[in-house]
């Protein structure tokens, strides 16, 4: 166990702080949800690494520092509700959960979702809702959301997407073609909205009706 905290902390250090993210919030969250659960124990010495890892059904779970950068660019308060789109593993829906009061959790593959409701259950996690469907047209009847994170590369943002976030809420979402893209953060405004432009990444495909055809 001891060594599964000290990989966790290098995690942190070598991964995340030394890349440039000093949310205090979100490094404590992420140094308390336990990575190694949410992969298969065949790569349990890889829990930790600097990369993605394969959860099953041709899917991920994400870099760290990736699910870090993205939970740091949503600016969750204590008080606000969140929606996932991609639950995976239920890693990052983990770390959200620890951010925030509510976190609503999208995938299209329901055995992925099954499995990371279980996790999160069994580890203690009460305010997860899972959903299993298509998000890429997001999940309107619990809008407004304060933050809205796709964990999926999609081919443009969708605009249903914006009209589900609350006035300054934060979508956060990597954009590109199905081999590259590039993590950007949308924030609603009064007047339209913010675009920002944040690193170069490569995930899966957002496959939907506001995303990519299943190949
Ligand atoms: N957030 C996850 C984690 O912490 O393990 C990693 C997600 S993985 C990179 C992307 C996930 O998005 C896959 O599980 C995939 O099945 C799912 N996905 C792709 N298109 C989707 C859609 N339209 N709606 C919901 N989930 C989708």
């Amino acid at each position: 166990m001891k060594d599964i905290e000290a990989a966790r902390q290098r995690m942190i250090d070598r991964q995340i702080i030394a890349r440039g993210i000093r949310d205090n919030r979100v490094l404590e969250a992420i140094r308390e949800v336990p990575r190694h659960l949410f992969v298969d124990e065949s790569l349990l010495d890889e829990a930790y690494d600097d990369n993605p890892l394969p959860i099953g059904e041709g899917q991920t779970i994400s870099q760290p520092y990736m699910a870090a950068l993205m939970t740091h660019l949503l600016e969750l308060g204590e008080d606000q509700q969140v929606l996932e789109i991609g639950t995976g593993s239920g890693y990052q829906a983990a770390i959200l959960a620890r951010l925030c009061r509510w976190v609503y959790t999208i995938e299209r593959i329901k055995v992925l979702s099954e499995k990371a409701h279980d996790l999160l259950e069994r580890i203690g996690y009460a305010n997860v809702t899972f959903i299993v469907g298509d998000g890429s047209a997001g999940w309107p009847s619990h809008a407004p959301y304060d933050g809205i994170i796709v964990t999926a590369g999609a081919p443009k943002v969708p605009e249903i997407l914006v009209d589900q976030l609350r006035m300054g809420g934060r979508l956060v979402i990597p954009v590109g073609d199905r081999f590259s893209q590039t993590l950007k953060r949308v924030i609603r405004t009064r007047t339209g909205i913010k675009l920002e432009n944040y690193t170069g990444c490569r995930f899966v495909d957002l496959i939907g009706k506001h995303g990519w055809t299943a190949l």
